[in-house]
């Protein structure tokens, strides 16, 4: 870490108060801001469920183009609109200076950085100074991939723009495997930054992390398990219209019906959402397992045409006992029993003789 600023810093409570010690502070809204009534609609119910914080992105950075790109500014006179009928604070996601001075003429609440931007230190340093002075809320996403630095470097410049009001949202990250959810959630990295940055809110986006609307609840579990200071979930009136991540938006009706039964029992709860959370982790490293066997078999293959092609047997002494000692060094690298990883070896072993024989 560069410097020390960031030790030194501490974060103002972002949003005045807290709704209770137990439950997080809860931010809900539309992936995306489609229209007037979808915007009016979905903010006053998500205020008839008790949410007092807004989202709805304008300007959606998509993966691939030709994709619906977000309403842009005219959005921006919806939001404040529903402000104006409910008194939720409002928020979008900027990526680029221009997006922060459409937002302050309107006199935003709070900004979001998305994801892709985190990892973009020129747009960071170009926002950081466009929201100088203003001392609004700045939550960041974590950037796509599973990088520490990239996160704190970041915040970090933020913090020597002089902000003060941050705060983190984990949305899991894009860790190159076929895998179950959207982005996977490194549960790891958000302790590490409680760990070094103590006095910087953390958020979750289930939403982001899930991909589908079912696993929104078990998400929201692990965020009060693990004491997130908050968690930012995506609601849309009639989710099976939404121009954007249809698949993993509810509606504040489900919203409400995960918070009673998860938010607003947090002892009760706890323990189920810490052993799922467990067990989804344990499934992602399994699943990672498979990847490499598969991976390792199909070079297996390889060698054997190559072995073929020299005239050499599948079968090598030598080479094997070396891989042997190489093995038992590696398990004391990783504190891993050598036995385990004798055994294991010889599976996998055998299993390759019978690839490169045939
Ligand atoms: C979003 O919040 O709608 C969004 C685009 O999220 P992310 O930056 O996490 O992909
Ligand atoms: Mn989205």
């Amino acid at each position: 870490m560069k410097s020390d600023d960031i030790h030194n810093f501490s974060s103002q409570p972002l949003w005045g108060k807290r709704v209770s010690d137990t439950l997080p502070h809860v931010i809900a809204g539309p992936c995306s801001a489609e229209s007037r009534s979808q915007v009016i609609e979905t903010a006053k119910a998500l205020k008839a469920i008790g949410v007092s914080t807004f989202r709805a992105g304008i300007w959606k950075p998509r993966t691939y183009p030709g994709h619906f790109e977000g309403q842009g500014e005219r959005a921006l006179p919806w939001l404040v609109e529903a402000r104006e009928e409910t008194g939720m604070y409002i928020g979008t996601e900027v990526g680029l200076a221009k997006h922060v001075e459409a937002t302050l003429k309107y006199d935003i609440d709070f900004v979001w950085i998305g994801a892709r931007t985190t990892s973009s230190p020129f747009a960071i340093q170009e926002i950081a100074k466009a929201l100088q002075g203003t001392g609004i809320p700045i939550l960041i996403k974590n950037p796509p991939a599973p990088s520490m630095d990239i996160w704190m470097g970041a915040i970090e410049r933020f913090i020597e723009a002089g902000h003060t009001q941050i705060a983190l949202i984990h949305r899991g990250f894009d860790i190159g495997l076929p895998r179950a959810l959207r982005n996977a959630p490194l549960w790891e990295m958000t302790e590490e930054f409680r760990r070094e940055i103590p006095q910087v809110p953390i958020y979750l986006d289930p939403s982001h992390i899930a991909g589908k609307s079912e696993l929104i609840k078990p998400f929201l579990q692990i965020a009060i398990a693990l004491k997130y200071d908050g968690v930012m979930v995506e609601s849309h009136i009639h989710p099976n219209d939404a121009l954007t991540d249809k698949a993993q938006q509810i509606t504040p009706y489900q919203l409400s019906q995960c918070i009673d039964s998860t938010l607003q029992k947090p002892s009760g709860n706890s323990d189920t959402g810490t052993l799922q959370l467990l067990r989804d982790e344990m499934n992602g490293i399994d699943e990672r397992l498979m990847l490499l066997l598969s991976q390792r078999r199909k070079l297996s293959q390889k060698i054997g045409e190559v072995k073929a092609e020299m005239g050499v047997t599948p079968f090598q002494e030598g080479q094997y006992q070396y891989k042997i000692g190489q093995l038992a060094q590696l398990a004391n690298t990783y504190d891993i029993p050598v036995e385990l990883v004798r055994s294991l070896y010889e599976a996998i072993h055998n299993d390759s003789v019978s690839i490169q024989d045939k």
